[in-house]
Formats: structure tokens, sequence, C-alpha cells
């Protein structure tokens, strides 16, 4: 059996960026992957501003100020934010707002609390200020020319604002990984279908195809497709026409019903991975030959393959484990990694299992995990009941308070 850690790095081995790009508008650019640097054409702030309202002033002109000798300066303009500063005239103060620009020449904003207007009109101080206060100076968020986005950073909300703050009306991201997916077994309906006996319904359709599409890939979803060898080799040729990855559901295990295997083997190449996990164990890697579909068809090269378990929860934690670095590497991202936080088993669990366990657990109010009762792969209540996976190695007992990895669903799922 393969080490988890061992079949994630021939994965990744294998997985090579796609080519092209795209220039899309930076409003529509969430989840999408930069294709280069993002470097700011300017400073932001753009000038010194003012982070209060208040008076911006020379600090040298109120030095002696205090209680019992107060310093009064005329007022010489009045700053709104948005609006141009005049340089500041020697002893007096320039009324100024937050975000407003400080004139040249004065050093020092203070804010209005600290001020008193006074009958004349002038405006009185009765400390001496700290020079530099209250002003965000020029860049002191970004520099000009440097490289606030690096290429392969995947664009959250947060990125989009960052970049739409210096400027950048569109974006260069990487295309859109294609992914054609199928499922395979004779027992699956469709909810809204009659569940004769024996049947279930195909719920790793919806959780997968929300998977993938949460990763900002372009989906085929070619729906259900017979337990049999010919219908699942016509599949694959279809499904190797135009897309990066296909990803299938059920039938890697070594039944006679398993038609993956064969099939996949005569259109390309598999290999059969048996990991030493749970849930997981069988998982299948290859690629499909393109090109074989039709006889004008005039693609070439391969398209990847991973062929996932049919147990809910083993695709469930396969997918987020192997399929998403997977996805995320061919899309360009470099760090495909979820964070591990160590964190407090507030349960026990007596016998270690001889496979490295992903154990569907829970975040409780006291900062500790619980761990779903029932961790059967076909549970798929657990996945929905917990907020991550705990990754315990092999033949490990857990005692309780001990510290554990623990990985959220959150970060395999950004
Ligand atoms: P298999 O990997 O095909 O041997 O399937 C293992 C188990 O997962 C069987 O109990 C299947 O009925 C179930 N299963 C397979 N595909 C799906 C699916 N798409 N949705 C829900 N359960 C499935
Ligand atoms: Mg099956």
């Amino acid at each position: 059996m393969l080490a988890t850690a061992d079949a994630l790095a021939r994965l990744l081995d294998a997985a090579r960026g796609v080519e092209g790009r795209e220039s899309v508008d930076t409003l529509d650019a969430g989840n999408r992957v930069l294709a280069t640097d993002v470097s700011s054409p300017l400073d932001v702030p753009p000038m010194h501003t003012s982070s209060m309202d208040g008076y911006a002033v020379r600090a040298a002109d109120l030095a002696g100020a205090s209680e019992g000798a107060p310093v009064a300066l005329p007022v010489s303009q009045r700053i709104p934010a948005g609006h141009a500063a005049a340089p500041l005239a020697a002893g007096t103060a320039a009324r100024i707002f937050t975000g407003a620009t400080v004139p040249p020449g004065a050093d020092t904003v203070v804010m209005q609390e600290m001020a008193q207007v006074a009958d004349d009109g002038r405006v009185s101080f009765a400390q001496a200020p700290t020079a530099g206060e209250w002003i965000t100076r020029q860049g002191a968020d970004i520099q000009r020319d440097s490289v606030i986005l690096p290429a392969g950073t995947r664009l959250t909300p947060q990125a989009l604002g960052l970049a739409a703050s210096v400027g950048c009306a569109r974006l260069e991201v990487v295309r859109r990984v294609r992914v054609a997916i199928f499922f395979t077994g004779d027992e699956l309906r469709m909810p809204g279908e009659p569940l004769e006996p024996g049947a279930i319904y195909n719920s790793n359709r919806f959780t997968l195809r929300a998977l993938l599409e949460k990763l900002g890939c372009a989906v085929s979803d070619l729906g259900i497709v017979p337990d049999r060898l010919d219908a699942t080799r016509e599949t694959l040729r279809r499904a190797a026409r135009e897309h990066d990855l296909i990803l299938t559901c059920g039938g890697v295990s070594v039944g006679e019903e398993d038609h993956v295997k064969p099939a996949v083997e005569a259109e390309g190449r598999i290999s059969m991975w048996q990991i030493a996990m749970k849930p997981g164990k069988p998982l299948a890697f290859g690629a499909v030959r393109r090109g074989a579909d039709t006889a004008e068809s005039s693609e070439t090269g391969e398209a990847f393959f991973i062929g996932l378990p049919g147990n809910p929860v083993s695709s469930f934690c396969t997918f987020l484990l192997f399929v998403r670095p997977f996805l995320l590497r061919l899309s360009g991202v470099k760090n495909v990694a979820p964070r591990v936080f160590s964190m407090r088993a507030d349960f026990s669990q007596k016998k270690g299992d001889r496979r490295n366990e992903f154990l569907r657990a829970r975040v409780n109010e006291s900062g500790g995990l619980d761990l779903f009762a029932n961790q059967s792969s076909a549970v798929l209540t657990s996945t929905v009941w917990g907020d991550g996976l705990i990754d315990n190695p092999p033949n490990h007992a857990i005692s309780e308070g001990e510290i554990v990895r623990f990985i959220p669903f959150s970060e395999l799922m950004r």
C-alpha cells in the first residue's frame, strides 16, 4: 500500500500547468488564478493623507504650547477629502478631514478633539503635538512598482480589492481547467426519479460537481454511465476531447462490475493505487488518449484520468486530499497544501487503524475537537456534521487531551 503523502507527491509530480490565459474584468476574476504578477503603478496612498478630522500644522509652530500657554493659529485653508491642498502658509493651520491630502509644508495633524476654535476664528492648541502624528505617509500600504499579487495567486475577494486599489481594471488569469466527470453504477438514480429495490441516489454527483465548481473548474457532467465496458470506453473517449482531466466515481475496485480499469487501460494507461488511508484506499490515476472518438478528430495528446472510489465519504475525502491539489497545480497555483492546525482531541479512540485515518471531527466551544460517532465511509452525515478532518497516522490510538493534526474543510475547499 502507498502512503498518503507518497500518493500525493506522485500526483503533483505528474501535474503540468495548463497553457492558455485570458484577460478578464477584475470584477469577474474572483476564484481565478493570476497568470502574471500584478505590480502597482502607484503608491497607496498616492499622497500623504490625514487619518483624522482635525488641523494640519507644522509641529514646530506648536512647540511651546501647553495648558497654561496655548498657541493660537489662524486657519488658512479648508481641505476636504478628494480636494487639492495648497502649501501651508507658515504660522497657520489648515482645517483637514479624514482621507484628505496633507498640505505641503505641514508635518502633523492634530485631531479636532485637541483643538479649540476661538471667537476670532483662530484655533488654539494646548499641547505640543508629536511630529508626524495622524498622517498616513504616501506609499505606506503599497509602494509603486512593487509586486502586490504574484502569478499563481488564487483571487480571493480581498485580492480583487487590492488589485482594484491600484487601479487594475482587468487581470491576466489562467484559463479555467476543464474537467469531465461521470459516475458509474447501475444502482444510481437521480433525485426526482423513483427508487426501486437496490437503487440509491447519486449523491456524489452533487458533492463532486459543487466541489469542482468551487475550485473554479469548467465542468462537463456526463452523468451516469452503466456498468458496461463498451459504455465506459465510449464515455472516456468523449471525455478526453477538450478536457484536461477526466474524473470518475465508483467502479475502481477490482470486482467483476468494476469496468473503469479495463476501460482506461484500453483507451490509455492507468495505475491502480491502494493508498494506506481510511476512508479512501482505491484511487486510480492515469491518462486517456485524445482523438480516438471520431475519425475526423484532430486532437492529440491525452487527458489526465483520476478514478475515485464510489463510497460517498471516500470520494469526498480523496477529492479534497488529492484531486483538489492536483487541479490547483493544473491551474498554476504554487502553494496547494492546506494549512494543518494542532488541536486538542476531546475524545479518545482506543485502537489505531493500520491505515492513515481521516476522521470527521467538529470544533467544540471550548476549542477542542469532538469526533463523529460513525466513521463509516458510507455515512455522509459525518461530512455535514464535521468541520474538518483529523489526520491520524497509522497505528495511532488517540487519548483524550492529546494534540492532533486537524485540517478544516475551509482549508480543503479554498
Ligand atoms: P464502487 O466504488 O462502485 O464499488 O461503489 C462503492 C459504494 O459506493 C457502493 O455502495 C455504491 O453503491 C456507492 N456509490 C457508488 N457511486 C455512488 C454515487 N455516485 N453516489 C452515491 N453512492 C455511490
Ligand atoms: Mg460500482
